[in-house]
């Protein structure tokens, strides 16, 4: 979830700091016990990536998506966007030692670096809406799920635990992470490692400390595991309500994809070096992003999902609801009537899907015993959800 964002390869960094007070234009809700105020900052490495209307356009639209879907929802006091200069998927962090929120999002969906001309801001705009949907979205899970906010600090102890074990022992025949599919795998034969490392006192009583907080940090994945997906899905519909376009981030990661971009660089690299492999890698990545773009647009009929939770790689939390997304489009989202209610609209759905998680984290995940992530049906998450919001929205 980390940017590897390089600051000490900034080139340029230029602060926009803007104040944007609440303003409640709800006609059934008070605004009054609500949030006043959050401060956009903007920090760009590298300006040659940007062009000269970006970082005015950029704020302004902050400020729209904060009056028109957000009113009514609790944000962090500071959110920082980064333009990184990294190709990276854009991504979304929350450092809780510091309490920073950051969105990072690559020069791609701004600049076209090859072409050489500024990408259509409406891609830009769809990116930029889903990452702040991820802020909302956590910042609210967070003040709920006290003890999620426990688990971002152990990881954080956890790596920093294992980065000191790692600078006293050797690096032979420590495990590398690519070699293992989970990172439950990963950490199991890291424990194996540490459990042949350990010599002196003072290496058992870290190795214990470990073992401990690398058990804890299980039993919370599985709730992390959870929230993804309705995590991904309340992103995906603030960039759809945001952009009133069903489509916006299946296009938006369409006409930004690397191998668009890209295209002449990669295509010369990979058909001079190896044709045949050059052919048979596009095809299958290009088979396997159609199949994922189709489960995130929101009126597409050509969605694939898996039943269980457990054929879902990690890449793809994005298709847990991508039957709720056509339903939520072609039900309500669709009709004025809701796009002139859009931030009565985003607090149901946050009210509902902490609601989901709070079922499915008491009745099933918190149980003592073996319960797996996998015991969830896909269908049974979508069916419950539907009911759920038929029943919220339709009331609004
Ligand atoms: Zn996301």
């Amino acid at each position: 979830m980390y940017n590897k964002y390089d600051k000490l390869k900034t080139i340029f960094v230029i602060y926009f700091t803007v104040s944007f007070s609440c303003i409640a234009s709800a006609q059934h809700l008070s605004c009054s016990n609500l949030f006043s105020k959050t401060e956009i900052q903007l920090e760009i490495a590298d300006k040659n990536f940007v062009d000269n209307k970006t970082p005015k356009n950029l704020l302004n639209q902050a400020n729209q998506m904060l009056n028109d879907l957000f009113p009514l929802l609790q944000l962090p006091q500071k959110v920082t966007i980064h333009l990184s200069p990294l190709s990276s998927e854009p991504t979304m962090e929350y450092k809780p030692e510091q309490n920073l929120w950051n969105i990072y999002i690559g020069e791609r969906y701004f600049f076209n670096p090859i072409l050489k001309y500024p990408t259509h801001p409406i891609h830009s705009r769809a990116i930029f809406a889903h990452e702040f949907g991820h802020i909302a979205f956590n910042y609210s899970f967070l003040s709920k799920y006290n003890q999620f906010k426990e688990y971002d600090l152990l990881n954080a102890e956890y790596s920093k635990a294992r980065k000191s074990f790692n600078q006293l022992h050797t690096p032979e025949g420590r495990p590398n992470p690519k070699h293992y599919q989970t990172s439950e795998e990963f950490d199991e034969a890291y424990q194996k490692y540490y459990a042949l490392t350990r010599k002196t006192e003072k290496d058992m009583n870290f190795y214990s400390n470990l073992i401990e907080l690398s058990e804890q940090k299980f039993a919370n994945r599985k709730l992390t595991t959870l929230k993804r997906a309705y995590d991904e899905l309340f992103a995906d519909t603030i960039a759809v309500l945001f952009t009133s376009n069903p489509h916006a981030i299946s296009e938006a990661l369409k006409f930004t994809a690397p191998w668009n971009i890209y295209t002449r660089q990669l295509v010369t690299d990979a058909m001079v070096t190896n044709p045949k492999r050059f052919y048979k890698r596009t095809r299958q990545v290009q088979d396997k992003r159609d199949s994922t773009l189709n489960n995130r647009d929101f009126d597409s009929r050509n969605k694939e999902v898996s039943d269980d939770f457990d054929l879902i790689g990690s890449e793809n939390y994005h298709s847990v609801f991508a039957e709720t997304r056509d339903f939520l489009w072609s039900h309500f989202l669709k009709y004025s009537y809701y796009q002139n209610r859009k931030h009565i609209v985003v607090k149901v759905l946050l009210d509902v899907f902490l609601s989901e998680i709070d079922y499915y984290y008491n009745t099933i995940l918190s149980a003592p015993t073996e319960t797996k992530i996998n015991q969830i049906n896909i269908q049974e998450m979508n069916d419950r959800l539907q009911r759920a919001l038929s029943q919220a929205l339709t009331n609004i």
